[in-house]
């Protein structure tokens, strides 16, 4: 048996508390949040067992699956890969090691495009890095009559995109690629918006991470090259080849990229450009047009 397990108390109320100390100590910032999600993902314990059953008695076959996630996460997994699932905007995505944990950050691009488009257009999305799928697989639920094409240069993440997308109902209207950015997307037509969570982290900074980030999200969706702008670059110098001259083009951006993301945009002679912050108020998406619009 697990060693914690012998350490933690036996009764709902006391382990509760106890899951919570151990994981703020730790320095986990979502203690309370991950102490519930466990109790939850492993025994279907919720937050009203917990309030109202404190006495309740953890049986020993629980409590070894419960200490067992529990020393996983302080070790710096978070919880979305220990359980292969994490949501984004309120749906429910599988993750796995081969894909970024969807963030919260990223719904600012739904935002957007749920400003810029009404909800029964028929657009075409391009989704570049797909990952899970999050960005298109959200936006087709919310664009009914849109059409969406997903790409992506891993082979695995594409599998799990393509399960996503069946998952919540818009397989008959996502197509998913494996390619280089643009690199295998010969003549698919233009698009009326294009969106990319692209890797962005500058190399140097990659070891200063969160170890959640660091240890577990896949360096390949994460290393944005010596200055962090290299997949922009390669993004931008195709991009109004493939984007309708109304269309609309939403990237996600690091924090602190907001001038060099905008100079390169400018350099790329992009006729508009905005940048829009996320919830916490940091810069985070930057809105490109190639046409007169
Ligand atoms: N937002 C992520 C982080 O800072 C990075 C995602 C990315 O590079 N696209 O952890």
């Amino acid at each position: 048996m697990n060693s914690l397990a012998d350490k933690l108390p036996h009764t709902l109320g006391e382990l509760y508390k106890a899951m919570k100390m151990t994981m703020s100590e730790a320095g986990i910032l979502t203690a309370e949040l991950d102490a519930r999600m466990i109790l939850e993902e492993r025994c279907d314990i919720g937050w009203s067992k917990i309030i109202a059953e404190p006495d309740y008695i953890i049986s020993a076959e629980d409590m070894a699956v419960i200490a067992d996630d529990l020393e996983q996460r302080l070790n710096g997994k978070p919880l979305s890969k220990i359980y292969k699932k994490r949501e984004f905007w309120g749906l429910e995505f599988e993750v796995s090691d081969d894909v970024l944990d969807p963030r919260p950050d990223t719904e600012t691009i739904i935002d957007i495009a749920l400003q810029r488009f009404s909800k029964d257009a028929d657009i075409r999305i391009l989704d570049m890095g797909t990952g899970t799928g999050c960005l298109l697989i959200a936006l087709l639920s919310e664009f009914p009559k849109a059409q969406g094409l997903a790409v992506d240069i891993s082979v695995q993440a594409l599998e799990i995109a393509r399960r996503n997308a069946a998952m919540h109902g818009v397989d008959g209207r996502a197509e998913f690629m494996l390619s280089n950015w643009f690199s295998s997307l010969g003549d698919n037509g233009t698009f009326d918006l294009i969106i990319s969570n692209p890797p962005y982290i500058r190399e140097s900074v990659i070891p200063e991470l969160e170890p959640e980030v660091r240890n577990f999200d896949p360096i390949l969706a994460l290393d944005g090259g010596a200055d962090g702008l290299q997949a922009y670059k390669k993004i931008f110098s195709s991009l109004c080849a493939h984007l309708n001259p109304q269309g609309t083009a939403l990237f996600e951006i690091g924090y602190d990229q907001r001038e060099e993301v905008m100079r390169l945009g400018r350099e790329s002679r992009f006729s508009v450009i905005n940048v829009h912050p996320d919830l916490a108020g940091q810069p985070r998406v930057v809105e490109i047009c190639c046409g007169d619009k």
